[in-house]
C-alpha cells in the first residue's frame, strides 16, 4: 500500500527533525500533499497514526492540507489551477495540460514537546 510507504517516510523525516531539535515527543505534524498527488488524505492520515506507534510521534495529531495543483494549458498559453486529476482546463475546458505543480509531498511543520 502506497500510503503506508509514504507514512513511513513522513515518520522518518519527523523523527530526524525531532531528534535534531532535542524533543522528547512530537505532538503534531502538518503535511501538505498536492491535490494532484495520487494519495488519499484519509488513508495517509490513518497510515501515519499506525506508523507512528512506538515512535517519538506516537501521540502526534496528523493534519493534511491539499494545496491545489497547477498545470500549463497549451490552448490558453497560461498556467491554470487544477483541483484534481482528470479535470479540464478551467478556462477553455480543454485537456491539453501539463502538470507543473501539485504532486508534491512536504512536511510543513511539526510541534514538539
Ligand atoms: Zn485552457
Amino acid at each position: 500500500m502506497h500510503e503506508l510507504t509514504l507514512a513511513e517516510s513522513v515518520l522518518e523525516i519527523v523523527g530526524a527533525a525531532a531528534r535534531r531539535a532535542g524533543a522528547s515527543r512530537v505532538t503534531g505534524v502538518r503535511l501538505a500533499i498536492g491535490a494532484l498527488a495520487h494519495v488519499e488524505s484519509d488513508t495517509l492520515q490513518y497510515c501515519c497514526e499506525v506508523a507512528s506507534r512506538d515512535t517519538i510521534a506516537a501521540d502526534a495529531r496528523f493534519s493534511i492540507e491539499r494545496p491545489p495543483g497547477r498545470a500549463w494549458c497549451a490552448a490558453c498559453a497560461a498556467e491554470v489551477g487544477l483541483e484534481r486529476w482528470g479535470m479540464p482546463c478551467p478556462q477553455c475546458q480543454g485537456f491539453d495540460l501539463s502538470i507543473t505543480d501539485g504532486d508534491q509531498m512536504r512536511v510543513l511543520d511539526i510541534d514538539i514537546a
